[in-house]
């Protein structure tokens, strides 16, 4: 006979993590399936470790400049090996205090490939588990495009799996994790290329940002070639040859990232025997509450195809436990001006409209206000990082609809605008707070 549970999760990463841990505190009873590791991509093969390389990167910057600031070092080169070492301990770690987490709070781990058996049970091996709540938090995986030789590179979980650091390495794509990549190699001392399908990348952001980051990315030493399609890639003595649709061979090079997307872990579930079907991409479909058309059965994170970061599917996954479990109906995320953060070198931090959305929306009653400079920290270092700064204003209040930040710090200073502009922040808002100086952000709030 299968187990009964309250609440089952499937995907034992950040969404399927919080459902059940919400869940559990109403005393609900919970069982979490996984297939992998507990903590899910974020933890194993995503922000975690991408943020320990990114530290990484951001010490050999420094480095790089300690000269000016009158230290005299000696480098004595970078080790790789120990680095990851590192990186993967601290990782066990937080996978062992998951287990143990789940344990304390009785929840149930169910180690296992879930597929549905109908719209309340379902196979894990040769068990079967029922529940009167099932929550798909499944999560994506990253894609690799279909041409010839794709399978001699490696996507971003295979990034992550290097003992070595590669010596020549090409980054192919135009996305947030491609710039994150290639900036952490090329700071680390690999020499990195980044192939862009079209002219320019990070497209979804505010243009000022993928072009400041780009001019950046250049001065750093980072070759990138727009407009270039990959058609093939080729392995010949160890070396890997990199062929470009318009016919150009770029041989030497050690290691292809393909960093071109993720895809839903949809397809394989079965959805059919419990009614359900996904959207052409895969996703999941739910209406604002996080439901599916299948009474019963929910899904949050990336498998809806959301703003797919960790905290929103955290988010949506605590909030629809409080709906469920604690007579609180409307309680939903609002996905809107959901701030995030690139990793890239320097970071950038980006909340609610780009001019070009704003514009497109509000036409005349859009009131932009910019800055560009270089922060006080690079005033006389050889190497200059830029700082770029965007807010989008909007009706003759001049309503703070978005904010764009591309610079030393972006990562830390945006969380707190974010809340500004959630709770409706105008441009005299902004000007009526006392400058922090010297800072960068006291920017944001002298700007005219
Ligand atoms: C390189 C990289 C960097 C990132 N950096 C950031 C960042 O800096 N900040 C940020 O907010 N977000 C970042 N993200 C995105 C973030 O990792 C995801 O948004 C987040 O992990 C989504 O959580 P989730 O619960 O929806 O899915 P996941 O965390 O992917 O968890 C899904 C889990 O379900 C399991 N699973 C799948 N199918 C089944 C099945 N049938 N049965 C049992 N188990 C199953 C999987 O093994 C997985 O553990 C990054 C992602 C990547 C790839």
């Amino acid at each position: 006979m299968s187990k009964h549970y309250d609440l089952i999760a499937i995907g034992g990463g950040s969404g399927g993590l919080s459902v059940a841990e919400r869940a559990a505190r109403y005393q609900k009873r919970c069982a979490v399936v996984e297939v992998g590791e507990l903590g899910g991509t974020c933890v194993n093969v995503g922000c975690v470790p991408k943020k320990v390389m990114w530290y990484g990167a951001e010490i050999a910057h420094c480095l790089e400049m300690a000269g000016d600031y009158g230290f005299s070092i000696e480098h004595n080169g970078f080790d790789w090996g120990k680095l990851v070492k590192k990186r993967e301990d601290y990782i066990s770690g937080i996978n062992s205090w998951y287990h143990s987490y789940l344990a304390d709070s009785e929840i149930d781990e169910i180690r296992g490939y879930a597929r549905f058996v109908d719209a309340h049970t379902l196979e894990v091996g040769d068990e079967t588990y029922s529940a009167d709540h099932i929550v798909i938090a499944t999560g994506g995986r990253p894609v690799t495009p279909d041409v010839p030789g794709a399978d001699l590179g490696i996507d971003s979980d295979g990034f992550f799996a290097l003992q070595q650091r590669p010596g020549r390495v090409a980054v192919v794509g135009a996305g947030y994790i491609a710039v994150e990549v290639a900036g952490v190699l090329n700071a680390l001392g690999s020499e990195v290329s980044l192939y862009l399908r079209k002219q320019q990348f990070l497209r979804p952001f505010d243009a000022m940002l993928g072009e400041g980051l780009m001019e950046q990315m250049i001065e750093d030493g980072i070759s990138i070639f727009p407009n270039t399609l990959v058609g093939s890639i080729e392995k010949d003595d160890g070396k890997i040859t990199l062929v470009c649709d318009k016919g150009s061979r770029t041989p030497g090079i050690d290691q292809v990232i393909w960093a071109i997307g993720r895809t839903p872990n949809s397809d394989d579930l079965n959805l059919e025997a419990a009614g359900l079907a996904t959207d052409k991409h895969g996703f999941v479909q739910t209406d604002a509450l996080q439901n599916t058309p299948v009474e019963g059965i929910y899904a949050v994170g990336d498998i809806t195809g959301r703003e797919q970061l960790t905290p929103v599917a955290i988010a949506a996954a605590r909030r629809l436990a409080d709906r469920l479990f604690n007579n609180q109906p409307e309680r939903r995320l609002d996905y809107e001006n959901i701030p995030s953060v690139i990793f890239s070198h320097p970071p950038i931090g980006t909340v609610g409209l780009t001019e070009t959305e704003a514009r497109e929306l509000h036409g005349d009653a859009v009131k932009i206000y910019q800055t560009r400079f270089t922060s006080m920290q690079y005033a006389f270092t050889k190497r200059r990082v830029h700082t770029a700064m965007k807010l989008v204003t909007v009706g003759a209040k001049e309503k703070v609809i978005g904010c764009h930040i591309l610079g030393p710090g972006a990562d830390e200073m945006l969380q707190g605008f974010a809340v500004a502009i959630r709770m409706g922040a105008c441009k005299q808002d902004l000007d009526d707070t006392v400058a922090i100086h010297p800072t960068s952000a006291e920017e944001l709030v002298t700007m005219r």
